[in-house]
């Protein structure tokens, strides 16, 4: 704890300002291409710079130039544990300037906040990790079993040459490791002064990028044409958009919405979950995608001049299954898109779900407890991705925990890639004082 840290030596609580300050005012924006992706290998240098300096030594492996990732193991006293896999990554969603009322990269602290893109996503947690390990270094704390700290690049574009590079082509540096936390999870939402639930995540959606391919007679734009590729096309997309998929509650969501509308004292309907969801106000938007499965038309190309009727046409769809549902869902989905629309799978990544018990829970609840008496976790899912499901192909059993407490008014979820992205100093240090709490639980 900060406390015990040497007199010469910051303490935990004000090393975890200072670097996550450095780490935002480093433009790591991915873009999704790596011509125009810049500074993941200037992050990554600073971290192994910040790890070198307490004599931790870390691996940096480039999934091609400029796309740093870096792996470290703290040894734990009991070696005969599976090791603990603390993971974050150090890209960002680009940010646009005109629109923030700070410069996005320049790390500024006013209000009570530090500003910056990545100042919640997730350069925070990064900086948490980095803050906890360095004071355990310096003040000679081991964890109780091995910790592996893995930093990637790419989170923001899927992970390809990020965490999916480290677990295809460098497994050797997560060897053993058995469970994990990363993002989006332990923050806080406010029932009121007494009682904070603190979401964890132990679920995350599956992903299903789709390519719907529509094909037809190609011929002149002047003449009567009844096999239209691009009419075919358009009402199936048409149709994919406005469906709506049955509701299905996984463990995670039935515990997530039962525990939450105790606390709320809102009246759950377990056929309309929906209804009880339109009451959570900022979550709503977090919660709602994980009742069903979800397809949402994102791309069409058809086409190559105004007076041609092409022989194709061709649109994708972003699809986000729930754990279990992936087979069920495509067979819906084939129902509403019709025989005659070709489906191909352009990416897919299959759900997550683990469940709320076990020593790891129970050390993030008591660790949380500690620091904040109105904590109560619960488990909810994630309707995005994460690296996790990069680290899930590795049998490693994932968590989002990475605590925050959160001023009340707060909406968080809007700050996600969003304009002003930032965060509470004191949720900050908060969060540094729960993971070295948790850490040494764990
Ligand atoms: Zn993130």
């Amino acid at each position: 704890m900060s406390s015990q840290s040497a007199s010469a030596h910051p303490s935990a609580t004000d090393d975890v300002v200072e670097l996550c300050r450095d780490l935002l005012r480093i433009d790591t924006s991915n873009t999704g291409d790596t011509e125009t992706s810049a500074g993941e290998r200037v992050a990554a240098e600073y971290v192994a710079e910040k790890l070198a300096e307490v004599g931790v030594e870390a691996h940096v492996r480039e999934s091609a130039p400029g796309r740093t990732n870096l792996v470290a193991r703290i040894p734990g006293t009991d070696p005969s544990r599976g090791a603990l896999l603390v993971h974050g990554h150090l890209d960002v969603v680009p940010a646009d300037a005109s629109e923030w009322s700070v410069h996005p990269f320049s790390g500024e602290i006013s209000d009570g906040y530090l500003w910056g893109r990545g100042a919640i996503d997730m350069k925070d947690f990064d900086a948490m990790v980095l803050a906890v390990v360095r004071d355990w270094q310096r003040t000679g704390v081991r964890p109780p079993r091995d910790l592996v700290l893995a930093f990637t690049a790419d989170e923001e574009a899927g992970g390809e040459y990020g965490a999916h590079f480290l677990v295809d082509q460098h497994p050797d540096l997560l060897d053993g490791c058995t469970e994990a936390i990363g993002e989006v999870g332990g923050f806080s939402y406010s029932v009121n002064s007494d009682l904070r639930l603190y979401l964890i995540e132990t679920a995350e959606k599956g992903l299903e990028w789709l390519r719907l391919h529509a094909r037809g007679r190609p011929g002149h734009g002047s003449m009567v044409h009844d096999d239209n590729a691009v009419t075919a096309l358009a009402e199936a997309v048409a149709r994919v958009g406005r469906h709506r998929f049955p509701i299905v509650l996984t463990p995670t969501v039935q515990a997530f919405l039962e525990q939450v509308s105790e606390a709320l004292g809102i009246e759950l309907d377990p056929t309309d979950p929906e209804l009880a969801i339109a009451k959570l106000g900022p979550i709503a938007n977090l919660i709602g995608a994980t009742v069903r499965n979800t397809a949402n038309p994102t791309r069409l190309a058809a086409g190559y001049k105004d007076n041609v009727i092409p022989s194709r046409a061709s649109a994708t769809i972003d699809c986000r299954s729930l754990p279990g549902q992936a087979e069920i869902f495509l067979e819906q989905l084939r129902e509403v898109v019709g025989p005659d629309i070709e489906i191909e799978h352009i990416q897919r990544q299959p759900a997550l779900e683990t469940s709320f018990d076990g020593d790891l829970v129970a050390a993030m609840g008591a660790a949380l407890r500690a620091e904040d008496p109105g904590a109560r976790p619960v488990p909810y899912m994630l309707s995005g991705g994460t690296d996790a499901k990069a680290f899930a192909k590795l049998g490693i059993r994932c968590f989002g925990f990475a605590p925050l407490r959160l001023p009340a008014d707060l909406n968080f979820s809007a700050l996600f890639h969003g304009i002003d992205e930032r965060v509470p100093v004191d949720g900050l240090q908060f969060g540094v004082r729960v993971l070295d709490r948790f850490l040494r639980q764990s």
